[in-house]
């Protein structure tokens, strides 16, 4: 619907926010998992997969310990965004709230918190003062339209003889021959009730508000040099080197990783920019050290490795040495 005078909400324009560098010293931890764990990780490993035998656990000597450093950033953004559309419901003779009372407000003076932070959800409203009663424009104010199906007659072909003209000289139980049935869309009345106006000949039309509350995360995994898959850091979690939450975070400066400043200061940057038609209502960001072990081991006689990885201490194995084999 396009009548009435609209302007659609103007964009939000921003508060100004300062954005001091985050100033916080940074503890990497720096020793390995113990040897008990090591070996847990691996016999829940070996346990989980049908037929692997967990004696190459049992008897495996340990060897080396590599400990890498992975390092992980996470930025979430919490947006709010305003959007206005023309409604029209069925009137039934309440009181509308209408141009009478005053000029509508601007959408982003109306005053709603969002039900959870960091939560996606949704809120509808019409604006206020907006409201008209208006005759509708499908039945014209009727109430009632003419039966699209029997063109306002109430008759309809009879399906039961009209289809079969073989029938033709035995009289049709249907219609009693007459060709004709009575329609069953109208009842025979030729109306049909406007489903418009739901048969009231009048609407309601108004200005509805939307209000849409979004998160939008980003994670970004530092190279941690080892061939371990990255995208298994995905199931675990880390230890929080940094956790903070503001109105706007701003971007870290000065933990030892280089690449987790940089990408702390991209994202902050572009989710300012690309969500700058929103209101950004909170931000949060977190830097996690994600333990990563390289365990080297030999059982009769071979070299293997495998890693543990993640505050679960979980095992990623490339090559177990004993498959296939039920028997302990
Ligand atoms: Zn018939
Ligand atoms: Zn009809
Ligand atoms: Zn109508």
């Amino acid at each position: 619907m396009t009548d009435g005078i609209f302007d659609p909400p103007p964009p939000y324009v921003p508060p100004y926010y300062s954005s001091a560098p985050v100033e916080k010293s940074f503890t990497i931890p720096t020793s390995p998992i113990s040897e008990d764990a090591a070996r847990q990780a691996l016999l829940e490993y070996a346990k989980k997969k049908h037929f692997y035998s967990s004696r190459p656990v049992q008897e495996m000597l340990l060897q080396n310990f590599h400990l890498f450093n992975a390092f992980r950033y996470c930025l979430e953004t919490f947006t709010e965004n305003r959007t206005c559309k023309w409604m029209a419901v069925p009137y039934n003779g309440e009181e509308v709230d209408d141009a009478g009372n005053g000029p509508h407000p601007n959408p982003w003076d109306i005053q709603k918190r969002p039900p959870h932070l960091f939560r996606k959800s949704e809120y509808h409203m019409p604006l206020p003062r907006t409201s008209s009663v208006k005759t509708c424009s499908q039945c014209r104010g009727r109430g009632r339209n003419i039966c699209g199906s029997c063109g306002g007659s109430g008759w309809s072909r009879c399906m039961a003889c009209g289809v079969s003209p073989t029938n033709l000289n035995q009289t049709c139980t249907a219609c009693g021959g007459m060709g004709q049935v009575r329609c069953c869309m109208c009842s025979g009345c030729g109306f049909k009730r406007c489903t418009t106006c739901c048969g009231q000949g009048r609407l309601v039309t108004y200005i509805q508000l939307t209000i849409k509350w979004e998160n939008h995360n980003f994670e970004f995994l530092a190279d941690h040099q080892s061939d371990f898959p990255t995208k298994r850091f995905k199931k675990v979690t880390g230890e929080i080197l940094l956790s903070d939450e503001q109105r706007t975070v701003s971007p870290v400066t000065n933990f030892p990783e280089p690449s987790i400043n940089e990408a702390s200061e991209n994202m902050i940057s572009q989710h300012r920019s690309e969500f700058a038609a929103c209101r950004i209502l909170r931000q949060r960001h977190t830097i996690e050290w994600l333990p990563l072990t390289k365990v080297d081991y030999t059982w009769k006689g071979a070299e293997y490795h495998y890693y543990v990885y993640g505050k679960e201490n979980r095992a990623y194995v490339e090559d177990y040495p004993r498959k296939y084999c039920a028997i302990m």
